[in-house]
């Protein structure tokens, strides 16, 4: 990702869950919110161009349930920041940056330890994985996800996620991870997470 114009590290809250456990809901509300800036890899992913022989690879994996390598993904993810500063979308002297779906494993993290300042992470989760099965589905169908169609695919996208995230996690300090119960109502879940994010910003601008 290219560093702001000052060399400074962009201001950075992210999203991490695994499958159906709404990072994309609530990145996307967060990201309505004056002075935020949203951007989901898994999005990113989704809607690049198959033409390419890149887009074609990145597809395949996507559908299979796998991770895209990580060097690929840190640099589309980088190519897609500098399109959102030209186009004056992401202003990054002045917007926090609200990333879902990165990093996702511990290289991505220390890749994205050179570019962001992480403020906060939301670990969105909830014990139940049937709860996360039974959204995926209903996506599948309003938003013609290929990888949510199939449940082999829906399980082995668990796995990844178990065994890449808690290497991720610890590339972190601990108390900058704050744990969302996605089990609980709507309501509930944008009251906790509109406090956690005001109470973490807030004691930064005070510390200066
Ligand atoms: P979900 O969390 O439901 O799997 P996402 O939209 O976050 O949904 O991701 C969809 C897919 O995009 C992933 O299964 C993976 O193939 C790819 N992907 C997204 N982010 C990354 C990343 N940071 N690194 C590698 N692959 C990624």
């Amino acid at each position: 990702m290219p560093s702001t114009t000052t060399g400074e590290l962009y201001k950075t809250i992210l999203l991490f869950g695994p499958p159906g456990s709404g990072k994309g809901t609530w990145g996307k509300i967060l990201g309505m919110i004056p002075g935020f800036y949203h951007i989901s890899t898994g999005e990113m992913f989704r809607t690049i161009d198959t033409e390419s022989e890149l887009g074609l690879r990145v597809m395949e994996i996507m559908q299979k349930g796998e991770l895209v390598p990580d060097d690929i993904a840190f640099d589309l993810l980088k190519q897609h920041v500098q399109k959102t500063i030209l186009l004056g979308a992401f202003r990054p002297q002045k917007d926090v940056l609200v990333l879902d779906g990165f990093p996702r494993t511990s290289r991505q993290a220390a890749m994205l330890a050179s570019v962001a300042a992480v403020k906060v992470i939301l670990q969105l989760d909830c014990a139940d994985r049937e709860i996360l099965v039974a959204r995926l589905r209903r996506r599948a169908v309003l938003e013609l996800r290929a990888d949510d169609a199939n449940e082999a695919i829906i399980r082995h996208r668990f796995a990844v996620y178990e065994s890449e995230i808690r290497e991720a996690l610890d590339q972190f300090p601990d108390d900058l991870i704050e744990r969302v119960d996605v089990s609980a109502p709507p309501m509930h879940i944008l009251a906790s997470t509109s406090a956690i994010v005001y109470k973490r910003l807030s004691a930064e601008a005070q510390r200066g």
